[in-house]
């Protein structure tokens, strides 16, 4: 019989890692389990383009290479996982064995405690199901919309309805809009952008209470204003996608904890990528956060693919310069690195630079795409990484400013590339508490050296 590595979530991690399995010459069995009953799509665009109307749910699908020959689950979420067994139970109580396993699972829209969550004008967005009950519930009322959170999702939501023509209004808790992560500057000029296009912003303000009527959803302010909505969107943040994981006996506090190289710390054959995936990023200090952006699930998707392929014992670091955008009335926001890092700010040939210990972790400009390209090899210099040997456990303390690595004399490239994304090459060490690998022989296609599951290098 032949291997098998089940994908579980079937979103542009999923989608990405899997394309990498085949492109590395994976010839066993991909099977794709989705929570979902969409082929996977275009998640940026539900806050943009899908709300306006200027896409359709066909154009939002994702393109995908057409060999992956995949069996596709789809409406099949994954409920249990055994990772000793090496086993995952589907709805109707069916064990699916795999020899590796890939976690994509993203994350779900954060709940907010008090709101009427079952109410059908209240509504969360996560989904390609989402966005069209969104659009639909808009287009079918009059009236004012709310939308509640100031953060990347919230600010383009505002956006897009302003753009249908509709009453908004942005209720966010925090003094400025975007939290902070682009950076006071480019926050103030988001916040301006806002007022200017009429949305009603309420910033600095919590919710009291809401109060239910047949015309629409009364929503009373800590700062006594009162906005009275016919449809509300809680777009209060996520929270990683790991139901399914309880029992299993991973660390799933806060995302997937994954050593530095995608592989799932307590578990064998199992590697996680995209936004659920906690891992420690040797070129920011190591610490393990995750990324919840859109390239980061690309890149981590393809890495993934390609570390469990070759196995821990030869796996590379996974350590990206995260990078993202936002767009809102016609505006391009740009980051990279982590700005959230920075403990102070400077100009960086016009765009907002973020530092921390002294070195630059994050860039951010507005409508400066070029610049973007130009300066993002600094990060890479600034923030290169010294090693590839493979971190396994979380670090005990994110390390001082005077341990940090030392800047290496050569630049690195941003190349979008995911091998880019990894650390050069220095031999990998031997850990013991490495699986031996798999001893299964594997057929290739284009990379005969790297494609058995598990395992250390394959024979010629
Ligand atoms: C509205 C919106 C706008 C965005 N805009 C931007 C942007 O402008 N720029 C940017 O950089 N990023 C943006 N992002 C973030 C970006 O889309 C995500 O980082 C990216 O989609 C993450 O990919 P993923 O594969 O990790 O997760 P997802 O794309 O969320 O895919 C995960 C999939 O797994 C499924 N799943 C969950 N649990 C299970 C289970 N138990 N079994 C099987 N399947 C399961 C989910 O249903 C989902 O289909 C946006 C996100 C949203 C929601």
């Amino acid at each position: 019989m032949s291997e098998r590595i089940v994908v579980v979530g079937g979103g542009l991690g999923g989608v990405r890692s899997a394309e990498r399995l085949r492109e590395m010459g994976f010839d066993g069995q991909i099977t794709i389990l989705s929570a979902e009953r969409h082929l996977p799509y275009h998640r940026p665009c539900l806050s943009k383009q899908m709300i306006t109307g200027e896409w359709t749910p066909d154009d939002a699908l994702l393109s995908f290479s057409g060999d992956l020959d995949a069996e596709w689950r789809m409406n099949s979420p994954a409920l249990h996982l055994d990772p000793k067994k090496q086993s995952v139970w589907v709805p109707g109580g069916e064990e699916i064995k795999y020899d590796g396993m890939i976690i994509a699972t993203g994350v779900d829209a954060r709940a907010m405690g008090g709101a009427p969550r079952h109410d059908p004008r209240v509504h969360v967005l996560r989904t390609l199901d989402d966005a069209i009950a969104i659009r639909k519930n808009i287009r079918q009322s009059q009236g004012l919309v709310a939308v509640i959170g100031g953060g990347f999702i919230g600010c383009e939501l505002a956006c897009s309805i302003r753009h249908m023509g509709r009453d908004v209004a942005l209720i966010v808790r925090s003094p400025a809009l975007l939290g902070g992560v682009v950076g006071d500057d480019i926050g103030k000029k988001i916040t301006e952008a806002h007022v200017e296009h009429g949305v009603r912003l309420a910033t600095g303000v919590g919710i009291k209470h809401w109060v239910r009527q047949p015309g629409g959803i009364g929503i009373h302010l800590s700062d006594g204003q009162v906005f009275f909505a016919s449809c509300v969107v809680l777009a209060v943040g996520a929270s990683p996608a790991v139901d399914w994981l309880r029992g299993s006996g991973l660390d799933i506090s806060d995302g997937v904890l994954c050593d530095s190289t995608n592989h799932v710390v307590g578990a064998e054959n199992l590697v996680a990528c995209g936004d659920v995936a906690r891992w420690p990023n040797m070129r920011f200090n190591g610490a393990v956060r995750r990324v919840e952006h859109w390239l980061n699930a690309v890149e981590g998707g393809r890495a993934a693919a390609e570390n469990l392929l070759v196995g821990r014992n030869h796996a590379k670091t996974y350590t990206p310069v995260p990078r993202f955008w936002t767009e809102q009335y016609g505006m391009r926001v740009q980051g990279a690195g982590l700005p959230v890092l920075g403990t102070d700010t400077t100009d960086v040939n016009g765009l907002t630079g973020f530092i921390a210990n002294g070195k630059l972790v994050g860039i951010v400009g507005l409508e400066s795409p070029g610049k973007i390209i130009t300066e993002t090899p600094e990060l890479f210099r600034q923030n290169a990484v010294e090693t590839n040997v493979p971190v396994w456990t979380q670090p005990e303390q994110e390390p001082a400013a005077a341990e940090a690595p030392e800047v290496l004399p050569t630049a690195m490239i941003p190349v979008p590339e995911p091998v880019a994304a990894h650390a050069s090459s220095v031999p990998p060490s031997v850990s013991s508490s490495m699986s031996p690998p798999l001893q299964r022989r594997r057929h290739s296609r284009s990379r005969p050296e790297m494609v058995r599951v598990g395992g250390g290098r394959a024979r010629p």
